[in-house]
């Protein structure tokens, strides 16, 4: 069955969607009418007024709790979301964490580049394995977003576990809209740069500066709304003839300058 087969509003996934980038996702989707599931690890009071601001605007969500980096969580992620209103339509892998210390990679710890590898890359991974599965099961066309960074390709050495984790996304995306475009699945990243969110509050004074100072072409730090719209763009259809594709949301800041 093809999705606009299917009867009723559409369902999404969003992880990590209480606060932030994916907040942003998860309002922008709500109010066009998607059922939203607001996924969270720890701020249960974000995802609720998440689910509560949806509601206001006239849309429907739900919160779940479930930590993406833990089999487990992702297990009952899985079980609860398709749970809700019988299926998913698309997931947006956006749960992503930053190391707890930027430190040199000459530093850099197991334990840090293990946690910030679980929940930027083992979860996305196999959490779209599941919902992928699920998608082929129910013959459900579907979309996949994931949430990349411009730290795929630029190297930070003050947190390399991210840089590699982003690098990792980067081949994930391209596995699976390989393997599930002939099911109707197609999949795409979104690449922020610099985006104003609670991941970025410790560095923000810094770049805002540079920003200011000519540091990315558009002379502005992003917004979660600048991702959110590319999300809307692709589940809108627009992107019909594409997967596997990478779409910059960073103000020009990939662009190689002389
Ligand atoms: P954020 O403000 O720190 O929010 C992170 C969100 O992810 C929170 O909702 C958090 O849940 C959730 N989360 C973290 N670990 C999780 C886990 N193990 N299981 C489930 N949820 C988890 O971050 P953000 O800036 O919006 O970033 C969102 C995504 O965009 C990340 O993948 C990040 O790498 C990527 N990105 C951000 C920027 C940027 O400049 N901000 C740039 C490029 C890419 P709780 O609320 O429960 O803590």
């Amino acid at each position: 069955m093809s999705t606009s087969e299917q009867t009723g509003p559409r369902v999404a996934l969003v992880t990590g969607a209480g606060r932030g980038i994916g907040r942003g996702i998860a309002l922008a989707l709500g109010e066009r009418g998607w059922r939203v599931l607001v996924n969270y690890r720890a701020d249960a009071d974000s995802a609720a007024s998440c689910v509560r601001e949806i509601g206001e605007a006239g849309g429907e969500a739900r919160a779940i709790q479930a930590d993406v980096a833990a089999s487990e969580g992702r297990a009952t992620l899985l079980r609860e979301a398709i749970g809700a209103w019988g299926g998913v339509d698309l997931l947006v892998n956006n749960a992503g964490m930053a190391p707890r210390q930027r430190v040199d990679i000459l530093e850099m710890t197991e334990a840090s580049y293990d946690e910030v590898m679980g929940v930027n890359l083992r979860g996305p991974l196999f959490l779209t394995q599941g919902i992928a599965r699920h998608m082929l099961a129910a013959e459900r066309a579907g979309t996949i977003i994931n949430i990349g960074s411009m730290s795929a390709v630029v190297a930070s050495t003050s947190r390399g576990e991210y840089c590699i984790s982003k690098t990792g996304m980067g081949m994930m995306t391209k596995l699976y809209a390989d393997r599930l475009a002939e099911h109707g699945i197609h999949v795409y990243e979104l690449r922020p740069g610099i985006i104003e969110t609670d991941m970025t509050a410790v560095v923000l004074e810094r770049y805002r500066r540079l920003v200011s100072q000519g540091f990315t072409p558009i002379r502005r730090l992003g917004l979660p709304q600048d991702v959110a719209l590319a999300c809307v763009a692709i589940v809108e259809g627009h992107f019909p003839f594409s997967t596997g594709e990478v779409i910059n949301i960073d103000g020009g800041q990939h662009l190689q300058r002389l």
